[in-house]
């Protein structure tokens, strides 16, 4: 019965919520849906954030005359789900993708969304012909049912592929992996002098590593590395006490040539094991390089002549799906693209987790005295900032769960 799998859906995520953060789920507050829904419990927190509950929806909805007037038969797992329980988040990962379903409230008139889809007028705004939209897969596709089908859940992706996630819609609440709301840290950041601030997170300025690590140079072409970022793990990460310095060449399009401005690709789709020697610092790590040092180690490295401007990294733990983002650790990837999920099984046969993740059109700032990028066309770049890799690309940094012996590899997606 689908009815009990959304039950224990539901109830799972109270369950984690209760045990990561000690209060019932919380979605942003929202005035007009507070005013006319009935499943908040309280007042907003003064983050703006406020806690809900599920109920059952009580009701039995007749389909019969949608049905009749446009000669479908909808599923009987669809129906039960509209007759089952409202909801105002629920997310979660099928097969490793995330997923969230679309609130479904009292106030939602169900019966006249359906039509929209069935007659076709929501096809339109969506170019989702053909589906009952019920939510958003890897972050960015509608996913839902057809409205002529066999009841099969199913992902529309770029150009309208379809993609079958479940045989139906109770299969996929029993496969569904309920998302942990602590999952990962995202950064808020603040400019500010660097003198000002004592952070082990931040973006330019100088970098605050061990004294004993040399400023770096780029393999490819020998100009000194520019300092772009370093992040202390916070407690309660696998890497706590650890911290992650992130340099890369600023030379790229002058010196290097077009295949080497990314790293190698990681064996990723075919979920082989990425072997050791690949990601072997020395030779994987070319126009770029990562330090791993204890966090207590770090001293301020006065012998580097900051080029990227200081910003004051702060982290904040919860589940943030929003791309635009900064940085965020751990947590889930948000892909680029939806048919090259990079996600590199392991290495050395030791599981690569993700580290961290930089939002795509995401550009350092530079100090106005600091030498400009150089474009491919050898002009320089007249933006006042510096790209990693590119100016739209998304990067992944994935690491094995050893903190004592850690391993980088870093995956560089677009969508263009
Ligand atoms: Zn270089």
């Amino acid at each position: 019965m689908i009815k009990e799998k959304i039950k224990n859906c539901l109830e799972e995520n109270i369950a984690l919520w209760q045990l990561e953060t000690n209060s019932l789920p919380k979605i942003n507050f929202d005035q007009y849906t507070y005013e006319t829904s009935n499943l908040y419990v309280g007042k907003p927190d003064t983050e703006g954030r406020i806690q809900w509950h599920y109920a059952p929806a009580n009701r039995v909805l007749d389909f019969s005359k949608l049905e009749m007037e446009y000669h479908v038969a909808l599923p009987q797992d669809l129906k039960d789900y509209y007759n089952a329980y409202f909801f105002l988040e629920l997310n979660g990962f099928i097969d490793d993708e995330c997923i969230s379903f679309e609130p479904l409230d009292q106030i939602d008139d169900v019966l006249e969304n359906l039509e929209f889809f069935i007659s076709g007028e929501e096809d339109e705004k969506f170019g989702t012909t053909d589906f009952i939209i019920l939510g958003t897969y890897g972050h960015k596709y509608p996913f839902g049912i057809s409205k002529t089908g066999n009841g099969q859940v199913v992902a529309i992706m770029e150009e309208d592929k379809e993609y079958v996630l479940a045989k139906s819609l109770c299969e996929l609440f029993a496969r569904l992996k309920i998302a942990n709301p602590r999952l990962g840290w995202y950064s808020v950041l603040t400019s500010m002098e660097q003198k000002q601030d004592n952070s082990d997170s931040f973006i330019g300025g100088k970098p605050r590593i061990s004294a004993n690590i040399p400023l770096p140079v780029c393999k490819v072409c020998g100009e000194p590395l520019t300092f772009f970022f370093q992040l202390a793990f916070p407690k309660g990460h696998i890497w706590e006490g650890k911290s992650l310095a992130f340099f890369f060449c600023t030379s790229t399009y002058y010196k290097h040539d077009a295949q080497e401005w990314f790293p190698p690709r990681l064996l990723a789709n075919d979920k082989a094991d990425v072997p050791i020697e690949a990601l072997d610092s020395d030779s994987y790590q070319t126009l770029f390089r990562v330090y791993f040092f204890d966090t207590k180690d770090g001293v301020l490295r006065q012998d580097y002549h900051e080029k990227v401007m200081y910003q004051r990294i702060d982290w904040k733990a919860g589940r943030r799906r929003d791309k635009k983002v900064p940085i965020i650790l751990a947590g889930e990837p948000i892909w680029m693209d939806s048919f090259q999920r990079e996600c590199p099984k392991s290495c050395g046969g030791k599981n690569l987790e993700l580290v961290l993740q930089i939002a795509d059109y995401f550009n350092f700032e530079k100090y106005p005295d600091a030498p400009p990028e150089i474009r491919r066309s050898f002009q320089p770049r007249k933006e006042n900032n510096y790209t990693l890799f590119c100016d739209f690309n998304r990067i992944f940094l994935w690491g094995i769960d050893d903190k004592e012996k850690p391993v980088f590899g870093i995956n560089v997606q677009s969508d263009m």
